[in-house]
């Protein structure tokens, strides 16, 4: 080490050697700068990165070399090899083109692997160079440190690449140095490697030459690395710049220019790990209402306009830790981190008074507004995804309320709401897929016990709820519109699976008010009927008042053409809602079923019985049977058999089942009931 540095000092013009070092400084920052081009192109691009990397690199060393050379002093008369000089030059560009090309490579060593090419290439031009150098006197050899130098080199340029293709934050500044050492090491080693005894005294070149000859090259290096550096600049600015573009359009709403979706929940998630120095944060889903009216009046253009204003209204509204985005159609999303509630309040209000403002086109005039749901970070989630659901259910919550105001994310509220849109996508699929089955709960004869009939109730075999009840169902299908085609199902299937039974007993099917109110119906049942081969005489039809009470007047024209097809008709569910007379008097019902609720009260109840005792004289008065629904101990099935109920349907003669009730079963228990309680004794 000590003999590198005395021959360094000692034996080199330190200007000439200021002057190299120079040159292997800023050839190594060109060298990294056009090496990080080659690793971000492909194909023929990379093919001329490597080529120009190379011309820049092997320049770099072959000058840093050459002018260290120049700077060489010795007493003995010295001259160039012109041929070996370029030579070496050529050597070093050939060398280093296949090290580049595998120090590119994304494999793990690859960079260690060419930089130690790289580095052989370097020792390859230094020998063809010093063999140029042709001195008058004996030249011997260190082998030591001509190994130690080659050694050096290759060590130190792999090391370099292998540090410029890793990912440490200072891999350019430590490749830049690693290279430049490989270089010099190289360079003032195998000088210390070489001693002269000089034959004859006098001047090959002289001193003015030197500084000369090695000024040229330095300039022409400097033109030459300069110009592949700048390239590799250019490039790199052109490439970063392209790359802005693309990803600003691929994060942002091509018509309304704000961030979309994907750029967003990126928004969303950077917040949850950077939390900007505000203490809250929050959520906001919004769905605009009455975008559709405008749409469908005025026509595509015109909703494109709009949603443009309020974008251009909504930009300019925004405060720093405030960001707006929109996800589609006319569902935009909100995030705003703040300090205090207050500015959260601040930010719902700002945002409900642009969109309720009026918009005023020169075409036409729109007034809308949005309905908002606000989830709050950690209270309400601890991730986006977490948040913008819970958002999302707070805004189908203001949606479904028709509210203005904002609602906010409430757990026990938007569960169940949560739970229940679930429910309908699943319900979607569980008619395709079978899930359903009818299960059949018998009706009998108060007096003889007789069957008189068995009601068809649906049953859902959930996946991974189990047994859904059709309580828990039916009203969300009534709801989302999906019960008209289950109810056909049921109609259908109750028909096919009764006109197979032997006993001939008619089928009671419950008929939802949304399929009452549906004009196909008629032609629904007859082909039902007819594809069954079910005699209408066996189809009973089991509807409530609300099924009426909508549109009286289609409800009784539907009733009627099915009564007048043979079907007969109940009316379920009696005594709870409406319970008007006037439903009663305006349809001859074939049947009253007296709702399970007061059936449950009638054994400690007087008022229950009371209004039992009434609706079986006004069936008895209006010539319609009344049925009890909900039976279930035999001291109840007493009392409305004292009371003159004509049909019972309860626990106590047979649970709803795959399997039908076995006659004698029913038989015994109705007619085996004990003795009818006096009225006086329940009083
Ligand atoms: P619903 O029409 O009043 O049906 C009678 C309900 O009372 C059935 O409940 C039945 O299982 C239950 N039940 C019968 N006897 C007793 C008893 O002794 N005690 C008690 N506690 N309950 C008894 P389910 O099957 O859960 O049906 C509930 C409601 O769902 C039905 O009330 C009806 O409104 C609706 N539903 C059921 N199946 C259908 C259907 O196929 N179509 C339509 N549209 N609605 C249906
Ligand atoms: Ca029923
Ligand atoms: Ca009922």
């Amino acid at each position: 080490m000590i003999d590198v540095v005395l021959c360094t000092v000692q034996q080199h013009d330190l200007r000439l050697v200021g002057m190299a070092l120079l040159i292997c400084l800023t050839g190594s920052i060109a060298t990294v700068q056009l090496f990080n081009r080659v690793r971000a192109s492909f194909s023929y691009r990379r093919f001329g990165w490597i080529a120009l990397t190379s011309v820049g690199a092997g320049t770099m060393v072959w000058a840093t070399h050459f002018v260290a050379m120049m700077a060489f002093r010795t007493t003995a008369p010295v001259i160039l090899d012109p041929i070996l000089t370029l030579s070496s030059l050529l050597a070093v560009i050939g060398i280093a083109m296949p090290g580049l090309a595998l120090a590119a490579h994304r494999r793990r060593w690859a960079g260690a692997l060419g930089g130690a090419v790289i580095g052989l290439g370097i020792t390859v031009m230094h020998y063809i160079g010093m063999s140029a150098y042709r001195v008058d006197g004996i030249v011997t050899w260190n082998w030591n440190y001509v190994a130690a130098s080659a050694l050096l080199s290759s060590g130190l340029a792999a090391l370099s690449f292998h540090v410029l293709t890793g990912r440490s934050a200072w891999r350019n500044a430590n490749a830049v140095s690693l290279l430049s050492a490989a270089v010099a090491a190289l360079h003032f080693t195998g000088m210390t490697a070489m001693s002269i005894t000089v034959l004859k005294l006098g001047h090959g070149l002289s001193d003015l030459t030197m500084v000369t000859l090695a000024t040229t090259t330095t300039v022409a290096t400097g033109i030459i690395v300069g110009c592949a550096a700048i390239s590799a600049l250019i490039d790199g600015h052109t490439q970063s710049e392209t790359y802005r573009r693309l990803r600003y359009l691929a994060m942002h709403d091509s018509l309304t220019d704000l961030p979309n979706r994907m750029c967003f929940i990126e928004e969303l998630e950077r917040r949850f790990l950077i939390k900007d120095g505000y203490p809250c944060m929050a959520v906001i889903m919004m769905d605009l209402s009455r975008f559709k009216v405008v749409n469908d009046t005025y026509g595509h253009q015109a909703g494109d306009q709009l949603l443009v204003a309020l974008s251009t209204r909504m930009t300019a509204m925004v405060k720093p830790g405030e960001c707006i985005a929109r996800l589609g159609g006319d569902e935009f999303s909100a995030v705003i981190s703040y300090n205090e509630p207050v500015d959260l309040e601040d930010f719902l209000a700002r945002l409900t008074a642009v969109c309720s403002a009026p918009f005023l086109f020169d075409r036409f005039t729109a007034s809308i507004g949005a309905n908002i749901g606000v989830a709050l970070a950690i209270h309400d989630g601890f991730d986006a995804d977490a948040l913008l659901a819970k958002a999302d259910l707070a805004m189908y919550r203001a949606k479904s309320i028709h509210s203005n105001e904002p609602c906010f994310y409430d757990s026990e509220m938007d569960d169940a709401v949560r739970e229940g849109r679930e429910l309908v996508v699943d319900l979607r699929t569980a008619l395709d897929e079978g899930a359903f089955e009818l299960h059949y709960q018998v009706q009998a004869s108060v007096t003889t016990g007789e069957i008189c009939g068995y009601e068809a109730l649906i049953r859902w075999h959930h996946p991974v709820r189990g047994m859904v009840p059709p309580a828990s169902f039916i009203p969300l299908a009534e709801k989302s519109g999906d019960i008209v085609p289950l109810s056909i199902w049921i109609l259908r299937q109750a028909c096919f699976e009764a006109a197979l039974w032997t006993n001939r007993h008619p089928v009671s099917v419950n008929l939802s008010p949304m399929h009452l109110a549906d004009p196909r119906l008629i032609e629904t049942v007859r082909s039902a009927l007819s594809d069954s081969g079910l005699p209408p005489e066996r189809l009973l039809l089991e509807l409530t008042e609300s099924a009426i009470i909508h549109d009286r007047r289609f409800a009784l024209e539907q009733l009627k053409a099915l009564k007048a097809m043979g079907i007969a008709i109940a009316l379920d569910d009696f005594g709870v809602g409406y319970s008007s007379l006037d439903v009663l008097r305006s349809f001859p019902f074939d049947r009253i079923k007296l709702d399970a609720s007061f059936v449950s009260e009638i054994e400690h109840d007087e008022q229950a019985v009371s209004i039992l005792r009434s609706v079986a004289a006004l069936g008895a008065t209006l010539n319609m049977p009344v049925l009890a629904e909900g039976v279930e101990e035999p001291a109840q099935l007493s009392i409305v058999a004292r009371e003159g109920c004509t049909a019972i349907q309860g626990y106590l003669i047979g649970r709803p089942s795959r399997r039908l009730t076995d006659p004698d079963h029913v038989r015994r228990i109705v007619t085996l009931r004990p003795h009818p309680v006096e009225r006086e004794a329940v009083a």
